[in-house]
């Protein structure tokens, strides 16, 4: 069998478009760009990438995109009144603060002073909470795309067996949250989990969110599954003193078991961003008073 490959670059792109149509139409009828703001700490030069994509993807999408940069040694109280400053504004309606921090920075707490009503990482706890009970809140970026590439590629998710290595709170618990919301009868495995491959031959859906690149072999997979490789790792290339990225799923040979499988790159990460645009959209609507159709975006 050779697995249909799942085109998060695609998906993620049609989604930017739909995000941007709707962002227009907004700023004619609420009189002001939606608006999206990042906080960047110190000089991480990855870091320093993502923010810059994330501006110009916000910019392409018609909203406003307000950049704030601090130095490395900024002191927690300087960084929560500009936290602050940004939860009063009214031409934010997204913030968003790159991690990871600085040490001297209590990561927890900042997030914790971001309003949960700009919150559109959806890390704050009142929005973990929210989703946990089934409110309608902000759900991280990452996880909320892969169920978008899954409900794409499988419809209707009730009854599937879903198996979701990793519980962090910005991947694993959500996404087997967003899992148990559609009904999908949810595992999640950890690095205490005994017996992993037994684990993961169970899954009709597998979400491998590790770290651990090409963890996850071919022999691990039920026939047919389908694969959300959320893993991006850096591991040496066939070119000397060069590098490439592979997810947490041995890709080549899963590909001759599973059903349908994200490449890396280009599959789970073109989403994270897109999504983002997504929910501060749906925080502008929300901010503003403008009803957005459930199924939109
Ligand atoms: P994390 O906070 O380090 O969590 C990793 C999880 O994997 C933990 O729950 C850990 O278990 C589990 N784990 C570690 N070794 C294991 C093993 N041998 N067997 C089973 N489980 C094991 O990582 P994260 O932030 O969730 O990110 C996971 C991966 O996704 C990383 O590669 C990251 O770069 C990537 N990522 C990608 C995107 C994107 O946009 N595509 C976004 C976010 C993250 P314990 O809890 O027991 O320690």
């Amino acid at each position: 069998m050779t697995a249909e490959q799942i085109d998060g670059k695609a998906f993620a792109l049609t989604l930017r478009e739909k995000v941007g149509t709707i962002a227009a139409e907004f700023e004619r009828k609420a009189g002001r760009k939606a608006g999206l703001a990042v906080v960047l700490v110190g000089d991480d030069p990855a870091s320093q990438v993502y923010v810059r994509s994330k501006g110009k993807a916000t910019l392409a999408a018609n909203m406003a995109s307000f950049e704030h940069r601090l130095p490395d040694d900024v002191s927690g109280g300087a960084l929560l009144a500009l936290v602050e400053q940004l939860n009063q504004d009214p031409a934010v309606d997204g913030i968003l603060v790159q991690l990871p921090l600085p040490a001297q920075l209590d990561e927890q707490q900042v997030i914790s002073a971001i309003s949960p009503d700009k919150d559109v990482d959806g890390f704050h706890v009142i929005n973990a909470g929210r989703l946990a009970v089934g409110q309608d809140g902000f759900v991280p970026c990452t996880p909320l795309g892969c169920m978008m590439l899954l409900t794409s590629r499988l419809g209707d998710l009730s009854g599937l067996e879903a198996v979701v290595i990793g519980r962090s709170n910005i991947v694993g618990k959500p996404m087997a949250q967003l899992l148990l919301d559609a009904n999908a009868t949810v595992t999640i495995a950890h690095s205490r989990t005994k017996d992993l491959p037994a684990v993961v031959r169970r899954a009709d859906v597998v979400v491998a969110a590790v770290g651990r690149a090409e963890m996850v072999k071919a022999d691990w997979l039920k026939p047919g599954a389908t694969v959300i490789d959320v893993g991006i790792n850096r591991v040496p290339s066939n070119e000397a003193g060069k590098t490439r990225l592979v997810g947490d799923v041995d890709f080549a040979g899963a590909s001759d078991v599973a059903g349908a499988i994200t490449p890396v790159p280009g599959g789970v990460g073109p989403m994270t961003i897109a999504v983002l645009l997504r929910n501060t959209l749906v925080a502008a609507h929300r901010n503003a008073g403008i009803d957005l159709a459930k199924d939109a975006v």
